[in-house]
This record gives C-alpha cells, sequence and structure tokens, in this order.
C-alpha cells in the first residue's frame, strides 16, 4: 500500500503536460495535494487506482488530470467514462474537467443524469463527446439503448463508490463493469472500503495499486476547535466576517485558503470590510513573505489570508485564531494548521468552515486528533450588534475616564438647555452619529438568511435493494433514476424546505444589477437565484450579461414576498435589485444560436466552446 506523504513537490513533477499544467496555474492551485501526488503518476503510468479518499482532499482533480492526458481529442468517441452517485457531483466532476482542459482545445464532456430530459440528453450525446460524467441509472439506460456506445473505452472512474453502495446502485455499477471493454484502466474512489467495495475492485480491478490518505493520530489540546457548517458563496464569507467580530479574545487571524488567487480574492474582500489583511502565497518572494510575516507580529496586521505552502513554520505568537476557510486535504494538514496558533503557552482557537458534502471529513479529524470540534453557527444579526454595542460602550467609558471632558460637558448642557431636551435624547443622537460610518446594527435589508442546516447531518439508512425495483421491472428504471439522483442528502431538507413550484409556464425577463464588470458567471446568478430564492433551476432560463446589468429568464408574475427576496439576494456582494424588464426597455436579447451538428470538431485554435449542458446546468 502506498501511503502518500506531503512532499513539497510541484504539479510539473508529476509528469504532466503543459496545457494541464498551464490550466493549473490559471486555477492558482500551488501544490499537489498528497491524494494527487500519490494518484497521478501511476496512474498516467496505466495502473489500476484503488484509493481510498473523501470529498475535499482533491481527489477529482487526482483522476481529472491523468484522463485527460490521455484523451485523444481527435477521436470523437467517449474514451473515459466517470460514474458518481448523483447528479450534483456528475455536474460538479464535468465541470472540473472542463477547468482544466481549458487549454485543450476540442475537448468535450458532458454530464449525463435521471431527472434531466431524455431527448436533449440523446442530442447531446449524438453530437459526441470525450468524456461521459454520469449516474448509474441514466448511464446504463443510454447503454442499453445504444445512444452510448464505449467501445473505444479506455478509463473507468467510479466516483464515491460507497455512497454509490450506500445509495442501492452497486448493481448498476457492476452491470457497467461488464458491458464495458476489459482492457479499460479503472480508478475507484471511496470515502471508507467496506467490504462490498472491497469485493468489486477485487473482481473488476487489474492488480491495484491502492493508496489510501495517512491520519496520524496528534495532540492539539490547548486549541479549542470548533466548525461552521456552510456552502461556499456570499453566505460564506458573511459568516466569517460575523464569527471574526464576536470571538472572544481575537488579536490576530491566520485564514487558510486552497488557492493562490483565494489568497487575495478574500484578503480583498475583508480589507473592503475594513480589516487589516493581507494575503500570502507561493508566488509572492520571500523577501515579501517576510514582510508580510514581521507586520502581523508587530500587531500592523491582524489577518493574513494564506495557502499551507506560504503559511509553513509561520511563528507569531499573537495569532490567536486559525481559520480554515477552505477545508485542508486530509488530518495532518489540518494539525499543522491549527498548530499556528497556541503558540508559546497561550491558548488557540481554531475554526473550520466545511460544507454539508464535506462533513465526513470532520469526524476524521476529530478521529485524528482525538478531539471534539464543536459546532459554531453563524453569530445572528442581533449578536454581532450586541458585540458592536458592547465595544462602543467600552469606548465611551474609557473616554468618559481617561478624557478631559469639560468642553463637551458645557456642550450638552447647552444643547439641552436650548432645544428642550434631555441629556438622554442628546446622547443618543450623538451615538447615531458616532457609529453612522459603521453601524452597530446590521441592515436587515442587507443581510442573507441565516443558513439553517442540521447541526451534524446523520445519515439515514436508504431502502436496501430488495426494496427496490429489480431489473426485470425495467420500465421504471429511468423513473427510479430520477428519483435516487437528487441533491446530496445534506442539503435536501434545506432546499425543500425553500423550494417553490411554478407551473411550466411563461417565462419573464428581469433585470438584476450585477454585469460582466463585476466579472460575474451565469453559475453565480443560477446558484444564488437557486438557493437563495428557492427557484429550480428547470424555472430559470436564459442568462444574458451586459457590462452593468444582466437579465435572466423566470417564471412570470412572481409573488411578491419572492421579488422581495429575490431584490435582496447577492452575488459577489452587490445586491440582485431584480425586477421585470419592461417591453422595449433593454437592447432585445442575442438570437440563440441554433444547435449545430457535430459541435465536438470545432478545432478553432484555444477556442473554448461552451456545451449546451452549461449554459443551462451551470
Ligand atoms: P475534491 O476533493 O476533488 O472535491 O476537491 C476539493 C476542492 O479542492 C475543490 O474546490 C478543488 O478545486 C480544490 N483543489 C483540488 N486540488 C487542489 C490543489 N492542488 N490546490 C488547491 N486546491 C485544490
Amino acid at each position: 500500500m502506498t501511503t502518500p506523504d506531503t512532499p513539497p513537490i510541484g504539479f510539473d513533477q508529476l509528469g504532466l503536460i503543459p496545457p494541464l499544467l498551464k490550466a493549473l496555474a490559471d486555477v492558482g492551485y500551488e501544490t499537489p495535494s498528497p491524494i494527487q501526488a500519490a494518484c497521478i503518476p501511476p496512474l498516467l503510468a496505466g495502473h489500476d487506482i484503488l484509493g481510498e479518499a473523501q470529498t475535499g482532499t482533491g481527489k477529482t482533480a487526482a483522476f481529472a488530470l491523468p484522463l485527460l492526458q490521455k484523451i485523444n481529442v481527435a477521436v470523437a468517441k467517449p474514451q473515459a467514462l466517470i460514474l458518481t452517485p448523483t447528479r450534483e457531483l456528475a455536474i460538479q466532476v464535468a465541470e472540473a474537467l472542463q477547468k482544466y482542459a481549458h487549454h485543450l482545445p476540442g475537448f468535450h464532456v458532458l454530464p449525463v443524469y435521471g431527472g434531466q430530459s431524455m431527448v436533449v440528453q440523446l442530442r447531446q450525446l449524438s453530437r459526441g463527446a470525450h468524456v461521459i460524467v454520469g449516474t448509474p441509472g441514466r448511464v446504463m439506460d443510454h447503454l442499453e439503448r445504444k445512444s452510448l456506445v464505449l467501445d473505444k473505452l479506455t478509463m473507468l472512474v467510479l466516483d464515491e463508490a460507497d455512497e454509490m453502495l450506500r445509495m442501492g446502485f452497486i448493481d448498476d455499477v457492476e452491470w457497467i463493469l461488464e458491458h464495458v471493454p476489459a482492457t479499460r484502466q479503472t480508478a475507484l474512489f471511496s470515502a471508507t472500503m467496506p467490504d462490498q467495495i472491497r469485493r468489486v475492485a477485487h473482481k473488476y480491478l487489474r492488480e491495484p495499486k491502492e493508496i489510501k490518505i495517512r491520519s496520524a493520530t496528534s495532540t492539539v489540546s490547548a486549541i479549542s476547535q470548533a466548525y461552521c457548517q456552510t456552502h461556499s458563496g456570499p453566505q460564506k464569507l458573511e459568516a466569517l466576517t460575523r464569527i471574526l467580530e464576536v470571538e472572544d479574545d481575537f488579536d490576530a487571524a491566520i485564514i487558510f485558503v486552497r488557492t493562490k488567487t483565494a489568497t487575495v480574492e478574500l484578503a480583498e474582500k475583508l480589507e473592503a470590510r475594513g480589516y487589516s489583511v493581507a494575503a500570502l502565497n507561493g508566488d509572492m518572494t520571500q523577501g515579501l513573505r517576510e514582510q508580510v510575516i514581521e507586520r502581523l507580529k508587530s500587531g500592523s496586521l491582524d489577518i493574513v489570508v494564506a495557502t499551507d505552502v506560504a503559511a509553513r513554520g509561520i511563528d507569531v505568537p499573537r495569532v490567536s485564531h486559525v481559520i480554515n476557510y477552505d477545508i485542508p486535504y486530509d488530518t495532518e494538514a489540518y494539525v499543522h494548521r491549527i498548530g499556528r496558533t497556541g503558540r508559546a503557552g497561550r491558548t488557540g482557537r481554531a475554526i473550520l468552515f466545511i460544507a454539508p458534502r464535506e462533513m465526513r471529513m470532520l469526524k476524521t479529524i476529530e478521529r485524528a486528533t482525538r478531539q471534539k470540534i464543536e459546532p459554531l453557527s453563524m453569530p445572528s444579526a442581533d449578536a454581532v450588534a450586541d458585540r458592536r454595542v458592547a465595544q462602543f460602550t467600552n469606548q465611551i467609558i474609557e473616554a468618559r475616564n481617561e478624557q478631559k471632558l469639560d468642553f463637551f460637558f458645557e456642550m450638552v448642557r447647552k444643547i439641552e438647555e436650548t432645544h428642550s431636551l434631555s441629556a438622554r435624547e442628546v446622547a443618543a443622537a450623538l451615538a447615531f452619529l458616532a457609529t453612522r460610518e459603521r453601524p452597530l446594527q446590521i441592515d436587515p435589508a442587507t443581510v442573507m438568511p441565516t443558513p439553517t442546516f442540521s447541526e451534524r447531518p446523520e445519515r439515514t439508512e436508504r431502502p436496501v435493494r430488495s426494496e427496490r425495483f429489480e431489473r426485470s421491472e425495467r420500465p421504471e428504471r429511468a423513473e427510479r433514476g430520477e428519483r435516487s439522483e437528487r441533491p446530496p442528502r445534506e442539503n435536501r431538507d434545506d432546499i425543500l424546505a425553500k423550494r417553490r413550484t411554478f407551473a411550466d409556464g411563461k417565462l419573464a425577463r428581469y433585470r438584476i444589477e450585477v454585469g460582466r464588470k463585476l466579472g460575474v458567471l451565469p453559475k453565480e446568478i443560477v446558484g444564488a437565484i437557486a438557493n437563495e430564492g428557492g427557484i429550480e433551476g428547470k424555472h430559470i432560463g436564459q442568462i444574458n450579461l451586459f457590462d452593468d446589468y444582466s437579465t435572466v429568464e423566470l417564471p412570470a408574475d412572481l409573488p411578491a414576498d419572492l421579488m422581495d427576496v429575490l431584490q435582496r439576494i447577492r452575488v459577489r456582494q452587490v445586491p440582485l435589485k431584480t425586477r421585470v424588464v419592461a417591453p422595449g426597455e433593454l437592447p432585445e436579447e442575442p438570437r440563440r444560436r441554433p444547435p449545430q451538428k457535430k459541435e465536438w470538431s470545432d478545432k478553432k485554435p484555444g477556442g473554448f466552446k461552451k456545451p449546451e449542458w452549461k449554459k443551462r446546468e451551470s
């Protein structure tokens, strides 16, 4: 068994081709994660892999990069198949592939999953794709219909195999494994290795290299640890800033993120909110990095947003908090990160931001550190206001005790007398003026709803195989696929609680006040409207980006309460202020390009054409 260490090697030492290295530089990855360092070379060398790794370890890139390297773009047939348990994961993996293939012109990936129109999928499949990412039920359907032919398949990946087992897909997976060329290379990833997965691996993998992320145990007793469950996006930033405000004994913090780009982006956002903060990443010269650390030591900076590599070995005793804004790849990295606090005999505090999908990682970390990580919810607006009032009160008391106030006593006395006001009225007006720039209360109009995740989503058991349809009952299988391939369990209740349904009727064009100049992406708009507004993706139509605003198609006649929400939702910190576009108010929508056959064969140099599924599904 191979156990990946964390040697500071670069992606360029793993045997990857320049277009992939370029894409990795574009997305700002600094070094390979342990699972990537361990998997990429053997996968490139053609070995099968049995990888024990969970979400958050970087496993997608671990299989995606070698897979892309092996694709022959000139052959317009599926050469790789990735099976995932849910449609969300299928889309996510397809997006990751597209990101890493940015400099491989003509490359096409297609996600296929239940719940999406068969007609659309058949059309997309007929155009050809180099990689198919799909859920087992739907992939099987296409194989049976022969709308998906895998005779040129050279690589198969089973992602989150234990989830597929838990969801009752394992028979379908085995059926697929038996209906693809035996000569293929196979990689199986699973967060755990139950016997049934081992059996499948033993039966269908050829002398696989076993790769497991080591989870060494370490003691971190001087550090109190907490986690806050949140999705990425504006809500996460809101949670971070609120937590920074209400944490006791805050002196200085190191905030860990995964990419160089993220260090700069997050530092800028925090700076805009009034923090003295700097980024620290591997792109900076040694001299610059030392300067940042010196400023953190001396107190001229309170927050450093860093990548793991850049923060290696930082020893600054005043660091009271370590914030894992992006989850580390493994427990070793976690222990190393949080060890930046609690130094020189002081106590420290570590806070981990975690997405519902990554909750398994939390258990692994608790096991490895032999310590409980306490849940922490995003502080309410009232809690933040209380803290600000307490700080303001301290300033008032300090000023009263330490300053000579005779001039001001006299001034207030005169105001009381001349305007028949009480001292309390004068004081309230002065407090308002003094805090106008930084109000004590969070403006409710700018606040996003507090996320309402259950504290620790426990997994409820799925129906066992016998309760489900047997293969002979195939007519219902497509429908069954739809039922199985639903949002991940962790946030499903959350979404259902808020989800709105509309008759499949008329769409209207709405204007939103975020546009190209903000660098906004259609998927951010869809994400915000779907998650915050509870409007299902299928009710969100065409999005057109203009410089200062965008338009989005949504059901006509949205109810007032929903319009109210849509006006306040923020994308890139800017409220959408959604409103219906009046006839003739805006330029006509650009005409939709009629679908072209053989889209895959477009080899415009460097041309990166958005496939049709991305336009609607992102
Ligand atoms: P995964 O475990 O594949 O779901 O990846 C989790 C997250 O880590 C994704 O947001 C990736 O973009 C990010 N990621 C993966 N590999 C790296 C890397 N080498 N450096 C920085 N971020 C990474």
